[in-house]
């Protein structure tokens, strides 16, 4: 339920809402507007009567929110939300870049694909240390060790770190390190990991499950926005389709209906959409000209060594020719990539 304040609605007032939304069971979330509060009162709420909070003082008008899924929803939080990260906004009209490997390999690989990055225009460094392999004898990455020398990266280039997180008892260790959690579509339905992301306040960047709808999606990325921690972008990696020419079929869709539904920024992530690097910039091109608001992308110095994700894999000088034809296509749809200048 959404109770939408009258505008200039003292604080007794809305403090007395509040109170109420904790009376009948439910978790307040507020929206301050520069003339109007909205207090959403989410949970099962489907037998508390609308017409406790109409009587409330100070209460202009309450509306059910139709969608299943609640702070998330457009209906909620009508503008697109924009947050601050470190150098760069995202979901406002500049377009950040995330980019780096597939998997921290050695302190020597990330140093050198942070700096080629950076200089090829990225914004953000990624790069796990904690692997979702199919196969369990397949490399499971370096692990605390692989943050530290993502630390470093940091340290030298600026930039922030993006590192995937993939058990509960890895939050309280990895906070200390990383500006992003990246949540990986094999845990999008982790429900007891989303909580624990959702307890914490640093930005997730939530990818969608191979085979989840784009309501499942929003619906499980409700877990960690319940949890009071609300900057999350949803990412759209390709889904698993009967098509096998490439390792998933870009769901292009997404990204529109995503921005219809939802407040929340949308990322493409053109390397685990085709799995193929032939194909990444092109795919990359199509979700900035969809309405994408960042990029996510696997760049590796040498991809025919990479451990892992090689054949998707970018080489520093494809990354640079793909910024410059991203480039182009934002500012076809008026929008700009991140300006070198405000990088730090
Ligand atoms: C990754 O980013 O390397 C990754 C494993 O992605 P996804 O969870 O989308 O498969
Ligand atoms: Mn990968």
């Amino acid at each position: 339920m959404m109770i939408i304040m009258h505008p200039g609605a003292p604080r007794e007032q809305i403090q007395g809402v509040i109170a109420e939304i904790e009376n009948q069971k439910l978790s307040s979330h507020i929206i301050e507007g520069v003339e109007q509060t909205i207090i959403g009162a989410v949970g099962d709420g489907h037998y508390v009567a609308k017409e406790i909070f109409e009587a409330l003082p100070g209460v202009l008008s309450v509306q059910r929110i139709s969608q299943p899924y609640k702070l998330a929803s457009r209906q909620f939080h009508e503008q697109d939300s924009i947050f601050q990260l470190d150098g760069f906004s995202i979901g406002s009209l500049e377009i950040p870049i995330i980019a780096g490997p597939c998997s921290v390999e050695s302190r020597a690989q990330i140093l050198e694909i942070a700096q080629a990055v950076k200089e090829a225009g990225a914004n953000a460094l990624r790069g796990g240390v904690y692997k979702p392999r199919t196969s369990p004898y397949a490399f499971q990455g370096l692990g605390e060790e692989g943050l530290e020398y993502m630390a470093e990266a940091r340290e030298k280039t600026g930039l922030p770190l993006v590192v995937e997180v993939m058990a509960v008892s890895q939050i309280p260790m990895m906070e200390k390190y990383v500006d992003v959690f990246q949540l990986g579509a094999r845990n999008m339905q982790n429900f007891n990991l989303l909580r624990a992301i959702g307890e914490t306040r640093t930005p997730v960047l939530f990818k969608r499950g191979m085979s989840a709808t784009i309501e499942e999606m929003l619906m499980a990325s409700e877990y960690i926005i319940s949890g009071g921690n609300t900057r999350v972008m949803l990412c759209e990696r390709g889904i698993r389709t009967f098509e096998t020419a490439t390792r998933n079929t870009t769901d292009i869709n997404a990204i529109p209906v995503l921005k219809k539904l939802t407040h929340l920024p949308v990322i493409i992530d053109p390397s685990h959409s085709t799995g193929d690097s032939a194909f990444v910039s092109a795919v990359a091109r199509a979700g900035v000209a969809a309405g994408a608001d960042g990029i996510i992308v696997e760049v590796h110095h040498d991809p025919a060594h990479a451990i892992s994700d090689g054949k998707q894999s970018l080489t520093p000088e494809a990354f640079a020719k793909m910024v410059k034809q991203v480039r182009a296509v934002a500012e076809a749809v008026d929008r700009r990539l991140v300006a070198q200048h405000e990088k730090i």
